[in-house]
This record gives structure tokens, C-alpha cells and sequence, in this order.
């Protein structure tokens, strides 16, 4: 992976389409994400969030469009080259291998030399607050433990981007909120570009410079979270970032 851990990359999605069959799941998107800047997606279940964050992360092929990574068009780029980390809500660690393994185990595949290794697991568990866990494998683990070290997983890459798919969803009303405060540090302390999908309200309004909502695969608004909130272009976006869920 390319860069410093406080590498800022803007993400631009050219009229980005995809169809599964005859369904248009996203439908011509254009959305510019400037460097460093931390964009959540909202909207309902099926409206697309998951399918456009794989496209960009590459884990899914676009139907047409582009899409660019500072800079660099990486439409046709093999994942594990796009500099993109994705954090997702199933944390699939590895259930045999301690923490400090499953954070190496990347960067060995990698062929990163130990030191280094050694150097970024520090860093990502300093940052985490988990270099007491280090030796103790993920059944030893509460579940913000564990997202903890699924999101070191991706820390240790020093990626470009960190895209996150509902991270905090399978966690308790408490966890969720001590998890929120503990990724706006991250992001205060990376400064990296994030797009963080959720259905939660409030991690949208309290993490976001931004806010994108998205209905059937179309932007119905971006804007700060105060611009939605207040200002919302129609019923369907009021609904959705007005009303508690
Ligand atoms: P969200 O994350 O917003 O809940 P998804 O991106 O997962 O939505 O899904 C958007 C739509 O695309 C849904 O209707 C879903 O059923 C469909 N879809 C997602 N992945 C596939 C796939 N691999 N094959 C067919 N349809 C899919
Ligand atoms: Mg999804």
C-alpha cells in the first residue's frame, strides 16, 4: 500500500452505474469525496449503500461509470491495489490466531518486512487502545474488542481510504456509542478519508461532515448534517433523517 498512515485521498464516482440482471441497484451516481473528509451514507435497506462501497472498494464490478482514487482512474483495479481498507459488521477474524497475528497476517501476505510489521501492529493497537489484548485470540474478546481489531486490521495497510459498512450495528446501544466517540478520534487523529455506511441517525449526524442520502440507488441529497436537517430537499429525505428510529 502507497503512503503515509496521514495520506488524504479524494474519491470521485463518475456517473457510477450498476445492474444485478435487468435491476438497477445504483443509477448513474456523481459524487465527489474531497481528501480527509468523512461522508455517510444513509437510507433504507436495499437502496444500494453495501453495493456502492464494494464498487469502490473494487470488491464488485461497476456496470459503467468511472471511479477514481486520488487522482488515479482504478475502475478496472484489482482491490488489494487501491489502497481502500473496508471495515464491515461481521468482523471475521481469524478465530485461531491471537490479535497481534490477526493484525500482521495482511501485511505478511503482503511480504512486508517484520520490522515494519512490527512497527504498524504497535501503532494500530497504540491507537486502539488494545496493546493489552494483543495476545488473546478473538473468543477472549468482547465485541467492541473485536471491532477494535477489525478496524486495526485495516489501519495497519496505511490505506488511503477506510470505507466502513454498518461497523457498529451488531453492537449494544452502549458499545455503539463508545464506538462512534472512538472512530471521530480515529478520524481526528488519521485525518484519512472515510464513507461510513449506517442506519443510525445519530452516528450520521455526529460523525459526518457530510451526509449522502440515498433512495433506489439515486442521491436524493448531500449536504452537512445541518443542511439535511434543516434544510431537507423533500419528504422522503425529512422522513428519513427526522424521525427516530
Ligand atoms: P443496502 O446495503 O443499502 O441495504 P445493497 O447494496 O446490499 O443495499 O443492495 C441493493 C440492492 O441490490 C438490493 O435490492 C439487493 O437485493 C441487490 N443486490 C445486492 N447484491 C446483489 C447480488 N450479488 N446479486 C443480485 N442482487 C444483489
Ligand atoms: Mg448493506
Amino acid at each position: 500500500m502507497t503512503g503515509s498512515i496521514h495520506e488524504k485521498a479524494k474519491i470521485e464516482l463518475r456517473d457510477v452505474r450498476k445492474s444485478f440482471g435487468a435491476v438497477n441497484v445504483i443509477q448513474g451516481l456523481d459524487l465527489t469525496i474531497e481528501g480527509g473528509e468523512f461522508v455517510v451514507f444513509v437510507g433504507p435497506s436495499g437502496c444500494g449503500k453495501s453495493t456502492l462501497l464494494r464498487m469502490i472498494a473494487g470488491l464488485e464490478d461497476v456496470t459503467s461509470g468511472d471511479i477514481l482514487i486520488a487522482g488515479r482512474d482504478v475502475t478496472d483495479l484489482d482491490p488489494s491495489r487501491r489502497g481502500i481498507a473496508m471495515v464491515f459488521q461481521s468482523y471475521a477474524l481469524y478465530p485461531h490466531m491471537n490479535v497481534r497475528e490477526n493484525l500482521s497476517f495482511g501485511l505478511e501476505m503482503a511480504k512486508t518486512p517484520r520490522d515494519e510489521i512490527e512497527r504498524q501492529v504497535q501503532a494500530a493497537a497504540q491507537i486502539l487502545k488494545i496493546e493489552p489484548l494483543l495476545d488473546r485470540r478473538p473468543g477472549q474478546l468482547s465485541g467492541g474488542q473485536r471491532q477494535r481489531v477489525a478496524i486495526g486490521r485495516a489501519i495497519v495497510r496505511k490505506p488511503l481510504a477506510f470505507l466502513f459498512d454498518e461497523p457498529l450495528s451488531n453492537l449494544d446501544a452502549e458499545l455503539r456509542v463508545s464506538m462512534r466517540i472512538e472512530i471521530a478520534r480515529l478520524h481526528r487523529e488519521l485525518g484519512n478519508t472515510m464513507i461510513y455506511v449506517t442506519h443510525d441517525q445519530t452516528e450520521a449526524m455526529t460523525l459526518s461532515d457530510r451526509i449522502v442520502v440515498l433512495r433506489d440507488g439515486v442521491i436524493e441529497q448531500v449536504g452537512t448534517p445541518r443542511e439535511v436537517y434543516e434544510d431537507p430537499n423533500n419528504l422522503f429525505v425529512a422522513g428519513f433523517i427526522g424521525s427516530p428510529r
